[in-house]
């Protein structure tokens, strides 16, 4: 991007690329991990009711401390886990991406560490809250080796590091016993370590929130934009010690969470064994993907989220994404030379996928 010189843009923002999934019409939309499921009409009717309700006082400022909506968080988690979490205990925002950039408005000071290949806005929104951002190391296969993770915590001594499990875009889930090594060092070198679970509903991994009464400085960062097939809302929380929350006070817009957001939210909370609902159907349709690769001869990498990545194909990634394009099939580029990205779609998209890529081989 050429920026012109009347433009007293921060030096350091001018390389940058804004995030861009491309955003075209196709018949099999599989590129940004979105949960394929609309809401049923039961869910949507709720909605329009609650959003209905909240219209009526659009004159006054939402709940500046989205107490309803926070309070139903810390009960799911809780239902999840063995664990005794409050309203204290967890922020919400608009999207797991607000909560990351305030996690970097309150203790970007230093450095951030991830470990790459990695989710991208973590680098980005580092970069943009001028954080310096370093890269960690892993596997040559993009595995996570907790060997190379602390070595690089000890030598860098982050404010901030992250791992993302189930990690996007390889599919791994880290074990929860790893997570607490890392844990261990992170706090000896006076760092948080800042775990993001967007995919851990589809994993059957345990979540890094058991770890947080043990060490404080763990921090796990949810969504409601994909197990909870919610993306539209922009709803992300965070779990935590109630220090790291009330630094999130600091932080935040006042009355970031608009009444509507919180609203629709609430319902969806409520009907939260609906939404879920076809968390297990992905992941059986997730493993039938993978045999349907393989069969065709590819190979993917081990996947507990709603998406695999894949490789071995003679063509190059950005040639493949093109050809899959114009037979409707939108997947996704992840910057890996020879690898792609597909999202776990419904019956038909998945179908879609596999013809239009047996096809193409
Ligand atoms: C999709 C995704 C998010 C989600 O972001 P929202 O802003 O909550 O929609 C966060 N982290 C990772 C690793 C993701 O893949």
């Amino acid at each position: 991007m050429m920026w012109p010189a009347w433009l007293p843009l921060r030096s350091d923002l001018k390389p940058l690329s804004p995030y861009g999934a491309p955003q075209l019409p196709a018949q099999a939309s599989l590129n940004t991990n979105e949960n394929p499921y609309a809401p049923s009409i039961a869910l949507q009717q709720a909605i329009t009711a609650a959003v209905a309700e909240a219209s009526s006082s659009l004159n006054r400022y939402p709940d500046r401390d989205a107490i309803e909506v926070r309070t139903a968080l810390a009960s799911y988690i809780n239902e999840e886990n063995r664990t005794q979490f409050t309203i204290n205990n967890i922020w919400a925002a608009n999207g797991s991406n607000e909560i990351i950039q305030s996690l970097f408005l309150a203790f970007g000071a230093s450095s951030a560490l991830g470990f790459t290949p990695s989710y991208s806005m973590h680098p980005l929104i580092s970069k943009v809250s001028d954080t310096q951002w370093i890269d960690g190391k892993r596997n040559h296969d993009f595995s996570f080796n907790i060997d190379f993770a602390i070595h690089d915590v000890a030598l860098n001594k982050p404010n901030l590091t992250f791992i993302t499990t189930p990690n996007n875009p390889t599919g791994e889930a880290v074990a929860l016993r790893e997570i607490e090594a890392l844990a261990v060092v992170v706090g000896e070198n006076g760092g948080l370590l800042v775990v993001d679970e967007a995919y851990a509903e589809f994993s059957s991994e345990r979540s890094a929130v058991n770890l947080i009464e043990q060490y404080p400085h763990v921090v796990v960062i949810r969504t409601m934009s994909k197990a909870f097939a919610f993306a539209g809302v922009r709803v992300g929380y965070l779990i935590a010690n109630p220090a790291v929350i009330n630094a999130m006070l600091l932080v935040r817009l006042p009355y970031h969470l608009s009444a509507l957001t919180q609203a629709a939210a609430n319902v969806a909370l409520d009907f939260r064994v609906e939404s879920l609902g076809n968390v297990a159907e992905l992941i059986s349709a997730r493993e039938d993907l993978v045999a349907s690769l393989h069969a065709l001869g590819l190979r993917t990498l081990p996947s507990a989220a709603n998406f695999i990545l894949f490789t071995g194909f003679e063509a190059s990634s950005a040639q493949l994404w093109t050809q899959l394009l114009e037979k409707g099939v939108l997947i996704r580029d992840v910057g890996l030379s020879s690898y792609l990205r597909v999202t776990v779609g419904n019956d038909a998209e998945n179908k879609a996928f596999i013809e239009a890529l047996s096809e193409l081989l």
